[in-house]
């Protein structure tokens, strides 16, 4: 694998908060990041030194982009796969299309998991409301409605309750494919962030725990409390999909901790995977000697990964539009680390922003 240098272009794919954040991490390791996204005002564009304005279909656009840049990443998975194959062409691209075909696709996301041994919920693949109908007759309720794709944030599904009309829940997930997922009465909801070169070297930041407030992420404590052994079974899962996945770069994956070992002995159930920065990730920047962000930086650049040994304890809250209001006392606050992502317009349930307190010694 090529290593980059310090003065080479790392290309980012997206304009939001993660992208920004990459940014900044790269600069300060002497790399300078060159965005593509469709709009100028989007957040990333402000701390990058160059800008491609074009749409994820515009193949002119992309292949200028590619031709500008020493290597290509990207902070979201919803995007076409068609776009990667353009780049690819031209210059590498981390991680991999074939990584985003499985992480677009709930259904194959779980399917994957389940064949390389990781535990998921049960779930079945329903295609119209009938389908749901007779899914519904065999399935335990309550359960989960999901689309199979683009879903983010509780957006596209619904809990279905005993006695749920099928076509009223197959109306409210708008879309042509569904899973069904068994409800998982968890103890808790954590994550892990891996970190994957392209030699196939791992890393893994600690298992943090995440409290959901309108199927948003409001609080990342880290670590999460939980027992060494549940842990352990965590960070393993997580290690083996992004290796099984060959993921070049992160992939955050977000499980259940349940109360109880399952008929195979899992404690730990894998929710959903996404291969790019993680919002249950961004305590790093302040709590650990390298971020996920620096982290992802090295390795799409070919450099060693860096330490995932934190310093600090950590409480990271998400600032949503109407928390704004909040960040006078935030800023004025010694013990909170304030981050704000420059977006223009605030709206209720926006991300616009994350304050991180340190909580002592780890
Ligand atoms: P997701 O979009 O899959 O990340 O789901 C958003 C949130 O809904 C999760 O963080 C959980 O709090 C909850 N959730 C999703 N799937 C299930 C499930 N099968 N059982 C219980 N809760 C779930």
């Amino acid at each position: 694998m090529k290593t980059l240098l310090a003065s080479s272009v790392i290309g980012i794919l997206g304009g939001g908060q993660l992208a920004r954040m990459t940014a900044m991490a790269a600069a300060r390791l002497g790399f300078s990041c060159h965005v593509y996204c469709p709009s100028e005002e989007e957040p990333a564009v402000a701390v990058c030194a160059a800008h491609t304005q074009g749409a994820f279909d515009d193949v002119a656009a992309l292949t200028r982009f590619a031709k500008a840049v020493d290597v290509v990443t990207l902070e979201w998975e919803n995007l076409p796969l068609a776009a990667l194959d353009v780049i690819a062409a031209v210059t590498p691209v981390f991680p991999s299309a074939s990584v985003l075909r499985v992480a677009q696709d709930r259904g194959l996301e779980k399917r994957f998991a389940r064949e390389v041994g990781v535990g998921t919920t049960d779930f079945v693949i329903v295609k119209s409301a009938d389908d749901l109908q007779s899914a519904m007759a065999h399935f335990p309720l309550p359960a989960i409605l999901k689309s199979t794709r683009l879903g983010y944030d509780g957006k596209g599904q619904i809990k279905i309750e005993p006695k749920m009309a099928a076509s009223e829940a197959w109306a409210a997930i708008g879309s042509d494919e569904g899973i069904l997922e068994a409800f998982v009465d968890f103890d808790k909801e954590v994550s892990v962030i891996v970190a994957r070169r392209e030699d196939g070297a791992t890393t893994a930041f600690p298992v943090v725990e995440n409290i959901h407030r309108n199927h948003i992420l409001a609080e990342t404590y880290a670590p999460a409390e939980i027992a060494l052994d549940v842990a352990k079974e965590a960070t393993a899962l997580a290690t083996q999909l992004a290796t099984q996945l060959h993921v070049v770069g992160l992939l955050s994956v977000e499980m259940f901790v349940l109360k109880t070992p399952n008929a195979k002995g899992q404690r730990v159930l894998m929710n959903e995977i996404a291969p790019r920065p993680h919002n249950s990730g961004h305590w790093t920047i302040d709590a650990c000697t390298c971020s996920q962000f620096e982290m992802l930086v090295r390795a799409v650049a070919g450099l060693p990964l860096g330490s995932v040994e934190p310093h600090s304890k950590a409480l990271m809250l998400n600032i949503l539009g109407e928390d704004m209001g909040r960040c006078r006392s935030w800023v004025a606050d010694p013990a909170a680390c304030l981050h704000l992502y420059g977006k223009k317009e605030s709206r209720d349930g926006r991300k616009m922003g994350h304050v991180t307190f340190l909580k002592g010694a780890w």
